[in-house]
């Protein structure tokens, strides 16, 4: 509202509109974002707990993984939102590191707090950041070592710090060993360096059987069975039908009656749609197809028919399977059966069906395309092999992310106590009030060693006391040891992680907090869309600790 000289007031926004502005916003959004990292901070490292969420219909989520929570959190408040985007963004360029992200962001955004305290502007805040961010990724590439393609023992302690403390750990020897060798599986290498399409990789759980069971699968692995037990049970230099239509006779779109009056039509309806089945079963056949994977259903005449034609067929395979099946075999997934050819069909060396614990499931092995593998998650309950699946898939993104850039760093908190120390020298050629933003930057570094030692039931400040002084005797890779609460040399005892995981939580940390930072105005279009803190699933002390 303004007024002119007539004393008119001017109302710019509709009645409804709410408004909070200057450091009021700032306070809120600060709070939101603060209460977003709180939530999280506690599952961070190996000593993390880990949190269970029911979502409205009651299914429950048992995870340490960041982004997972974050996401099943249901997050309303906006600027808390934009914290979970960082997290989201992390998952998709790393696979891993999403706690720190948020940690790092939450940190930084009560650092700046503290600087709006003392009147310093936003727009200066946000310079010392960024000057600080971009410091920070020159110091931790400087820090990182090169790390080899053939160099299976460094990549096998990568797989395996990122299943350190998740239900992964009692298996994490087995499983990084798979994960190793799967990643390098969908590799090749060539001039310009390491090509790595992660969508080879198929991710499968199987109820039943422990951890200790894990398997990985040359080909793809899928959780069906055949659908008629008379079919065969192994198919040799298979030759595969991929089909995303169904294998039925269309029911009429709109519901209607037949009325048959005479027995014999009755037999000449149910004879006709026999004939049609047989048709569609005579066409996959002519194709020289001796197995078919369809998205849809089968009918049961249809299924006996391919039966009798000894051919192996498996229904309501998803779509992406059928998509993994396509590029691994080189098949065509074909809607209309009567488009189906020969030159269609993939192929595989074997496909069979595999008993695995009580259940059934069907392999297709030596593809066309050898560079897909599924890695078989075994587990005890729903639960864990879920939980297993989460740890496997950031030990993954890990292992590639580091083969991608070929760099690695030690981790345990090593490389946040050298960015703090790096910081703070580089803060010191700069004057005045920019020059305590970067040093607020280089302080909240640290709160990743120093969550580390409280999530370990370790006393923070001696901890980080030990670090600094480890650190300032240029022993770069002076980490926590989470289990004995001493120093450590990260790099000997094999924390390692991939460079990219720092450098990206650093530099996202650092651009949602400025982005935060600057907005002084909250202008909502409604009473029900103003931001409240405290609804909207996220109670104040997020979802609260134990
Ligand atoms: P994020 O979602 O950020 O990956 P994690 O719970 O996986 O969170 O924790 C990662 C942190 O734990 C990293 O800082 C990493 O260096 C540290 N870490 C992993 N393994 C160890 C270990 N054995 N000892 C100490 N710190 C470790
Ligand atoms: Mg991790």
């Amino acid at each position: 509202m303004s007024s002119n000289k007539d004393n008119q007031p001017i109302f710019i926004l509709a009645d409804n509109t709410k408004r909070t502005t200057g450091r009021e916003a700032q306070r809120m959004n600060i709070l939101a974002a603060k209460l977003v990292a709180e939530t999280v901070r506690t599952t961070l490292g190996p000593k993390g707990m880990d949190k269970m969420l029911v979502d409205s219909v009651g299914s429950i989520t048992v995870t340490n993984d960041g982004v997972t929570i974050l996401e099943e959190m249901n997050i309303d408040h906006p600027s808390a939102k934009m914290i979970v985007e960082i997290a989201k963004t992390q998952e998709d360029e790393v696979g891993d590191g999403t706690t720190t992200a948020v940690v790092l962001a939450g940190e930084l955004l009560k650092k700046a707090e503290g600087l709006l305290d003392q009147e310093i502007h936003p727009t200066v805040i946000a310079k010392g950041y960024r000057l600080a961010a971009e410091k920070a990724r020159e110091v931790l590439n400087a820090m990182a070592e090169n790390i080899t393609f053939e160099d299976d023992d460094l990549l096998g302690k990568i797989a395996m710090t990122a299943m350190t403390g998740k239900g992964a750990e009692a298996s994490k020897e087995l499983l990084s060993g798979l994960v190793v060798k799967a990643v390098k599986r969908v590799s090749s290498k060539h001039k310009d360096g390491i090509s790595i399409d992660q969508d080879d990789i198929k991710i499968e759980k199987k109820l039943g059987g422990g951890v200790e069971e894990s398997s990985l699968i040359e080909g793809i692995a899928l959780d069906k069975e055949r659908v008629h037990s008379s079919m065969p049970k192994k198919v040799e230099s298979a030759k595969i039908a991929l089909i995303d239509s169904a294998i039925e006779v269309k029911s009429t779109e709109i519901d209607a009656k037949i009325s048959i009056s005479d027995p014999e039509k009755m037999q000449a309806f149910l004879d006709m749609e026999e004939n049609m089945l047989r048709k569609m079963v005579d066409r996959i056949a002519a194709s020289k197809a001796s197995v078919v994977f369809c998205q849809k259903g089968i009918d049961d005449t249809a299924q006996h028919f391919l039966a009798k034609k000894g051919i192996l067929a498996a229904r309501r395979v998803t779509k992406s399977d059928l998509e993994k099946l396509s590029k691994a075999t080189g098949g065509k997934i074909i809607n209309d059966l009567s488009d189906l050819q020969e030159k269609d069909l993939g192929k595989a060396g074997v496909v069979e069906e595999v008993r695995f614990g009580d259940e059934q499931m069907i392999l297709v092995k030596d593809c066309k395309n050898p560079k897909s593998v599924t890695l078989l998650v075994r587990g005890s309950t729903e639960h864990v092999v879920a939980e297993v699946k989460r740890a496997v898939e950031d030990a993954i993104g890990d292992t590639i992310a580091a083969l991608r850039s070929q760099k690695v760093v030690a981790g345990a908190g090593a490389p946040e106590i050298e960015l703090a120390k790096s910081l703070h020298k580089f803060s010191e050629s700069f004057g005045g009030r920019e020059q305590l933003a970067i040093k607020a930057f280089a302080e909240a570094m640290e709160v990743i060693p120093r969550t580390l030692a409280e999530n370990a039931g370790l006393d923070p400040i001696d901890v980080l006391t030990e670090l600094r002084a480890a650190h300032d005797k240029k022993s770069n890779w002076s980490g926590i040891n989470v289990f004995s609460g001493k120093v450590m040399d990260a790099w000997k005892e094999g924390v390692l992680e991939p460079l990219k995981i720092k450098t990206q939580a650093v530099s996202s940390a650092a651009e949602v907090a400025v982005m935060i930072l600057r907005i002084d105005d909250v202008i909502a279009g409604g009473p029900d869309k103003m931001p409240v803190l405290g609804q909207g699933g996220m109670p104040p002390g997020g979802m609260g600790e134990y």
